[in-house]
């Protein structure tokens, strides 16, 4: 690992190299022990050359977004977390917003409100990354990233960078077939309409407000546990299940929305499991409906 190290300082600069770097620190959910490495590539060459130096050396690597849709174990990470977060160069041309996979969604609406581009209000709200939300296939409120992205650039297992047209996306329910393969986005081309300033604005204040209101927004979490079985809604079966508020060490059925499991302080990563496989087999025994995690759960067990 020491001679990875040093070859990844000719690599990245001073300051974005961190070693045994708690993941809680970069996890919504506040959950999770050390990587070995984790590096922040300030540019997309940085990106591109760590990976082949990775990929050369054999050493394991994860690609983190904004890590709001992640459960990390207690023991951690092994090998080199790579964290997109300084990767957001943006440009509009026209009605497309073209744009790197580190940039917040939050960020991208805000260029879009500011271009009078409408289509992107759904994603304001939502915490992470492009680069998550095209591999999640995000979505709320109705739309899904499937209903902007045009086109998506990506690195492939072999080091070549591949342009995807939407429909090669494999895009579905939370799913997009960037989870069937070992590749990484880079960037993508959003495709929005002409709008309104106040409209769009007060569209995404409308959406928060609805946000704010509804989830516990107050507590750490990922965000909701479990995808939606087809039919159903994951939060009110575990409702009506009789979970609400029911709770394992730190980990807590959220009152405000039984969708989401929050941490309520000093939720370790086995009080979350615990609690996910309870609501689980409960949920299971009383309705006969499979309850199927959003959330990713990585790292070593
Ligand atoms: C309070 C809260 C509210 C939320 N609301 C919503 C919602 O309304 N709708 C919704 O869909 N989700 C929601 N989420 C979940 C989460 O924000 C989304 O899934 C988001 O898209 C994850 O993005 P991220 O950058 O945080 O990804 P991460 O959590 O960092 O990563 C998720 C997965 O994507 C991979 N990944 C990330 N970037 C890349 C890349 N560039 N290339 C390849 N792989 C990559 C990671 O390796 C990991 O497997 C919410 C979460 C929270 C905490």
């Amino acid at each position: 690992m020491i001679e990875i190290i040093d070859k990844l300082k000719d690599i990245i600069p001073d300051g974005k190299i961190y070693l045994n770097e708690p993941m809680k620190k970069h996890t919504s959910f506040k959950i999770g022990g050390p990587a070995d490495v984790l590096v922040i590539p300030q540019n997309r060459d940085e990106l591109l050359n760590v990976i082949s130096l990775l990929r050369k050396e054999n050493i394991p690597f994860f690609i983190l977004g904004n890590g709001t849709n992640l459960l990390v174990s207690e023991k951690g990470i092994r090998g080199v977390v790579i964290k997109l977060s300084s990767l957001k160069n943006v440009i509009v041309e026209g009605d497309t917003i073209i744009v790197e996979s580190g940039a917040p969604l939050s960020y991208i609406a805000n260029v879009a409100l500011l271009h009078e581009l409408t289509g992107f209000e759904f994603a304001g709200g939502i915490p992470g990354t492009l680069g998550g939300a095209i591999v999640m296939n995000a979505g709320a409120y109705g739309p899904e990233m499937k209903d902007v992205v045009e086109k998506v650039e990506v690195l492939d297992e072999e080091g070549n960078i591949l342009v995807l047209a939407n429909e090669e996306m494999r895009f579905s329910y939370r799913h997009s077939i960037i989870q069937e393969k070992d590749w990484i986005v880079l960037k993508a081309w959003l495709n929005l309409s002409k709008g309104k300033y106040e409209e769009i604005k007060s569209k995404i204040e409308e959406l928060n407000a609805r946000r704010k209101e509804k989830q516990p927004l107050e507590y750490p979490s990922a965000g909701s546990t479990f995808k939606r079985p087809p039919g159903y809604y994951a939060g009110k079966l575990i409702e009506e299940a009789g979970l609400k508020g029911y709770s394992i060490g730190g980990a807590k059925v959220s009152e405000k929305h039984c969708g989401f499991i929050i941490n309520t302080g000093n939720a370790t990563f086995y009080d979350v499991v615990n609690l996910i496989e309870h609501v689980q087999k409960v949920v299971k025994e009383k309705f006969g409906v499979e309850l199927i995690p959003e959330i990713k759960i990585v790292g070593e067990k």
